[in-house]
C-alpha cells in the first residue's frame, strides 16, 4: 500500500474521536476502486458553510474545502483550501458532527460520481492525479449527478509562514458549462437522500 495512504489517515483519525462521532474511521484501499475513480461534494454546516469537493486518488480521498462551492460558470474562480485527506468510506458520509468534534456541524453529500483524469504534459500524455496534484494542476471529467464536464483544480499559493496553501476550482470553458454558480445551499438536497441540511439535522435530534 502507499505509505502516503497510511499516513494521510493517520492525521484525519488524530482529528476524530470514533467513540462520539459517526463519520468513518475508514480502511486503507490499497487498490483503486474497480471502473473509475470518484469523487464527492458534501455540503458541510461547519463553523462557516462550505464545500467539500473530494476525489479518489491512491486509495484516499484529496479534499479541498470550497467556501462558495463549485460553479458551472468558467468566470468563476472558487478558492479551495486543502484539507486532510478522507477514507473512500467518507464518500457516503451523512449526518451530525457532535458539538466539540473536529468539524461540529451536519453534513450532506450533495453530488456524487466518477471522474476521468485529463491532466497531460506537454508531450501529451497523462499525468497521474496523485503527480499533477504534487505539481499544483490537475484538470479532469465530472460524470455526476449534478456537475458534468471538465474542472481544473489549480494551486495559487504554497504554504509558509503564516501563509495556508490556496488552490482554485474552475470550471472548464466546455458544452458543460453555464450560468450557474452552486446552490443555496440550505435549500440544496443530498444526491443520496433528496434530505435538506435542516431535514438531515432534525432527523438526528431525533434519534
Ligand atoms: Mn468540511
Amino acid at each position: 500500500m502507499p505509505a502516503t495512504a497510511q499516513d494521510a489517515l493517520a492525521l484525519y483519525r488524530r482529528r476524530r474521536a470514533f467513540s462520539t462521532t459517526s463519520e468513518p474511521e475508514g480502511s486503507i484501499h490499497p487498490e483503486p476502486s474497480d471502473g473509475d475513480p470518484v469523487f464527492v461534494v458534501q455540503i458541510h454546516d461547519a463553523r462557516s458553510m462550505h464545500f467539500d469537493f473530494r476525489l479518489e486518488a491512491d486509495g484516499v480521498l484529496k479534499s479541498w474545502a470550497v467556501p462558495r462551492g463549485p460553479s458551472g460558470n468558467p468566470h468563476d474562480k472558487r478558492l479551495a483550501s486543502p484539507t486532510e485527506d478522507h477514507p473512500l468510506e467518507y464518500r457516503t458520509f451523512e449526518g451530525v458532527i457532535p458539538e466539540g468534534e473536529y468539524g461540529a456541524g451536519t453534513v450532506i453529500v450533495w453530488d456524487e460520481g466518477t471522474y476521468l483524469n485529463l491532466t497531460t504534459g506537454r508531450d501529451g500524455q497523462e499525468i497521474p492525479l496523485t503527480q499533477a496534484l504534487e505539481q499544483g494542476h490537475a484538470s479532469f471529467r465530472l460524470n455526476g449527478r449534478k456537475l458534468r464536464g471538465g474542472y481544473a483544480l489549480t494551486r495559487i499559493r504554497e504554504s509558509g509562514g503564516s501563509d495556508r496553501e490556496a488552490w482554485l476550482l474552475v470550471k472548464h470553458a466546455d458544452r458543460r458549462a453555464s450560468e450557474r454558480g452552486a446552490p443555496d445551499p440550505w435549500r440544496a438536497r443530498s444526491a443520496r437522500t433528496g434530505h435538506t441540511l435542516h431535514q438531515v439535522a432534525a432527523e438526528a435530534a431525533a434519534r
